[in-house]
């Protein structure tokens, strides 16, 4: 339960973008109330965000020696924490942004925000096969991000599936470590920009299975990913193929369904923010993380938004107090 009922910021979300908001807001001394998230349906919705789904995180500067994502994100909350910031859980389940202060409906009861932080991130799409989110989340050699695990895959043969430019992508990256990557991509045709298809069908360690789509990934404990049935879908056979890891290149969502109609989005609902800066189109909410960036999705692009986001809203609220020090006369009609 929200031991306040108005807070100066309010900040939506717990992973990298929220907590290192947190970290600003409350070392400005606004004590800002964290609204964790993570209360869905889907399982991989969970506080500390998608890095609480990763094993180790080697990318994340300052951890020479690399650290686990849960570990991190556990790090990134005490900090906050440590600062005066206020936790609850569950996520908000309306926002009413017409006036200020905004009204937010959480799980534990209704609070009003000076200034809003939206920070609830997004989500890889996953194909839907039963046995995924275990190798995703425990046994390993299923991921959404080469980036953060092309690493661990140095010599293996991997399956990257998706035909649009973060396929292309993630399969190029992939060939500076896996000895062959296999793109499975359910038509005959890539959806890909030209320039990325082209640099992918240029590099020679790429392969390429068409109308292909997964049925079953194959593997265990101890193990990982040692396999895939991919079925044809025109001809309808199916085959087994050996692999050491698939990467799931079909997509992100941005968790924005909260602000349909209230914030400024693009056509695929990431928030848009304005002039270089963490504002959206309704003064006083701000935007950090992945829900506003379809480009980079780091865990350290995050947390340096999330900064730039506390910053944000600590000038927009100084200067309210200079505005209601220094009433402006009022404008004749
Ligand atoms: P995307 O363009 O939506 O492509 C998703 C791909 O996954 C499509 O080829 C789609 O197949 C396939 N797919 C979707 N659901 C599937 C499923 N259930 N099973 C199998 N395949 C499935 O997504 P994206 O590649 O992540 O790109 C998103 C946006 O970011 C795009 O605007 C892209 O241009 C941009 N982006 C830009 C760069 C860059 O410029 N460097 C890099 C990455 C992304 P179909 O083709 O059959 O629909």
């Amino acid at each position: 339960m929200a031991k306040q009922t108005q807070y100066r910021v309010v900040i939506l979300g717990s992973g990298p973008a929220g907590l290192t908001a947190a970290l600003y807001a409350s070392r400005a001394n606004l004590e800002p109330l964290v609204v964790e998230g993570g209360a869905g349906d889907d399982p991989t919705d969970v506080p500390g965000g998608q890095l609480m789904l990763t094993t180790d995180v080697d990318n994340y500067p300052g951890f020479p020696e690399g650290i686990l994502g849960p570990e991190l994100m556990d790090r990134f909350r005490r900090q906050a924490a440590r600062f005066g910031s206020e936790f609850t859980p569950g996520a908000a389940r309306t926002v009413e942004l017409s006036r200020r202060p905004f009204l937010l409906t959480l799980d534990e009861g209704d609070v009003r925000a000076e200034t809003l932080i939206v920070a609830t991130g997004a989500r890889a799409r996953w194909l839907g096969l039963p046995e995924e989110l275990e190798f995703r989340t425990k046994i390993g050699g299923v991921s959404a991000c080469a980036t953060c695990d092309g690493f661990f895959y140095k010599n293996k043969e991997v399956l990257v599936v998706g035909g649009g430019d973060t396929a292309m992508e993630e399969a190029t990256f992939l060939t500076k470590f896996a000895s062959k990557v296999t793109v499975v991509h359910r038509r005959d045709a890539l959806r890909a920009s030209k320039i990325m298809q082209d640099r992918a069908f240029k590099n020679p360690r790429i392969a390429w299975l068409w109308d292909s789509v997964i049925e079953k990934i194959l593997g265990g404990q101890g193990q990982g990913v040692t396999g895939a049935v991919v079925r044809n879908v025109k001809t309808g056979k199916s085959q087994q193929l050996a692999t050491g890891g698939i990467f799931m290149a079909i997509g992100h969502e941005p968790n924005t369904t909260l602000f349909r109609g209230a914030l400024d989005m693009d056509e695929s609902g990431y928030l848009i923010t304005r002039d270089g800066t963490t504002a959206t189109n309704v003064p006083g909410v701000y935007a950090a993380g992945d829900v506003t960036d379809r480009r980079y999705r780091q865990a350290v692009t995050a947390a340096g938004s999330g900064c730039m986001a506390a910053i944000d809203a600590e000038r927009f609220l100084s200067h309210q107090v200079e505005d209601s020090r220094h009433p402006q006369p009022a404008a004749h009609a």
